[in-house]
């Protein structure tokens, strides 16, 4: 066996990165991908690469890292577990070589909104935040940044899964966070009960530990057992609650206003309250926190307002891969909805969405999974299917009339039409300017 060598399975982008990043620390790697797609990395004689097969080469390393994306049941994994050899993940492993602090965020939803309200609040007050993990950039590409920068002011947001949590074991973080839980990734979990399990992991490799403590599944769920160290978020006794439709601090002085944000939907209040206190407990003071959170822009396929077109305006939700977005998606709006749902389900019963019939005027449904949601809901709503995304889409612009807010908050994951949200919500914005425009 060769002295520090790592085995990486999945060459996806956090799996290219912590390559890297081990070939920087001298490390030998493996790296194995499923498919014959082109790797791009740079050649290194130290490291290997094998494609189109998951060989038993990768158990000749000292640590095997797991991609995300790659469940634990796969072959490969259960024989390196009967050869006892450690299987952990990008995250488990840079932060073995982190200097600098880590404040970790996790959660069913509102993940990146928060990681992001945090990182704009440190880097308005001078902090060198690097935002990282499951917002995209991978942590460790993040971390080869700030090798070899000698500045006292970096700090690493990270946005954590709960399949970037599944591997974790001597991780360490100075502060965690968890959002909020909900049903989603039954269709890797094979429970509720093991999903919030895995969320709550997180808070045992935390120094300080914050919860939401208006959701009630994490209330029920959260005790000084996970963290003897953990503080609440929007309780009475908290720096911050949220009151009414603004953020006010332990003796009632309001912080600020939802209405002086950017934001819309009271889910975003719950989002900056988390990021708030996170900044607050970092040193952050709270007329900065104000003046920040009022500068920041929301990140697009969240409620993204595209525009108003012959007295109906767009929104685009594409993020929205569970029920409970779309939920919160559609209390953000008064009347008028026409909702667009579709795509894989991850297990959801849509007819949850009975009691919105007040909010909701129309569905469509499109996709692999169109035609039940929209079976599931006929008998509350007029729905329509079209499996075709584009053809849903027109059809949704073509039945809506002034005052209407069509929005695509689907409620399940893009992959059967593409290859990912971002690529369906700009999508969505392609067709609805061409319907508008051509
Ligand atoms: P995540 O990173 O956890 O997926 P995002 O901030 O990207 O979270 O938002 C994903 C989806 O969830 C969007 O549809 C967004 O409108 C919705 N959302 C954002 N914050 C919350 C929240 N606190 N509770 C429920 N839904 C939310």
């Amino acid at each position: 066996m060769l002295s520090r060598s790592i085995s990486i399975i999945g060459a996806g982008i956090s799996g290219i990165s912590c390559a890297e990043f081990a070939l920087k620390l001298g490390y030998k790697v493996f790296l194995s991908e499923i498919s014959n797609k082109d790797i791009k990395i740079k050649n290194n004689k130290n490291l290997k690469i094998e494609t189109g097969q998951h060989s038993d080469e990768i158990l000749n390393s000292n640590y095997i890292i797991l991609s995300p994306g790659i469940p634990q049941n796969i072959e490969i994994i259960e024989k390196a577990k009967r050869k006892k050899i450690p299987i952990i993940n990008e995250i488990e492993f840079g932060s073995w070589f982190c200097e600098h602090d880590i404040l970790a965020i996790t959660g069913s939803n509102g993940k990146s909104t928060t990681c992001m309200m945090l990182h704009e609040i440190l880097v308005n007050n001078g902090y060198q935040s690097y935002l990282g993990g499951n917002f995209g950039i991978p942590f460790t590409k993040n971390l080869i940044r700030t090798m070899n920068n000698k500045s006292d002011r970096i700090v690493h947001v990270l946005e954590l899964s709960s399949f970037q949590i599944e591997l974790l074991s001597n991780f360490k973080s100075d502060m965690s966070c968890i959002l909020n839980i909900s049903q989603d990734h039954l269709d890797r979990y094979i429970n509720m009960e093991s999903y919030v399990e895995t969320k709550l992991k997180i808070l045992k490799f935390s120094k300080k530990t914050f919860y939401n403590n208006k959701d009630i599944n994490l209330k029920k769920k959260i005790n000084s057992d996970h963290n003897p160290n953990y503080y609440k978020i929007d309780s009475n006794t908290s720096s911050f609650r949220i009151n009414n439709r603004s953020i006010v601090t332990k003796s009632g002085e309001i912080l600020f206003n939802l209405e002086e944000t950017n934001f819309v939907g009271d889910h975003n209040l719950q989002n900056a309250i988390s990021a708030c206190t996170l900044a607050f407990h970092y040193g952050v003071d709270k007329n900065s926190i104000s003046q920040s959170i009022k500068k920041i822009k929301p990140l697009n396929h969240r409620i993204e307002y595209i525009g108003q077109y012959s007295n109906v305006k767009y929104y685009n939700d594409s993020k929205s891969t569970n029920l409970n977005s779309t939920i919160k998606a559609i209390k953000s709006f008064e009347k008028n909805v026409i909702l667009i749902l579709g795509g894989q389900n991850k297990g959801f019963d849509f007819s949850e969405l009975k009691s919105f019939s007040k909010k909701i005027k129309l569905i469509f449904c499109y996709g692999d999974s169109g035609l039940d949601i929209s079976e599931s809901l006929h008998p509350y709503f007029k729905t329509y299917f079209k499996s075709n995304f584009r053809k849903c889409i027109i059809e949704a612009v073509r039945m809506s009339s002034e005052n209407d807010n069509i929005l695509l908050s689907p409620g399940c994951s893009s992959y059967d039409q593409f290859d990912n949200f971002e690529k369906r919500g700009d999508s969505f914005k392609k067709i609805i300017s061409e319907i508008h425009y051509v």
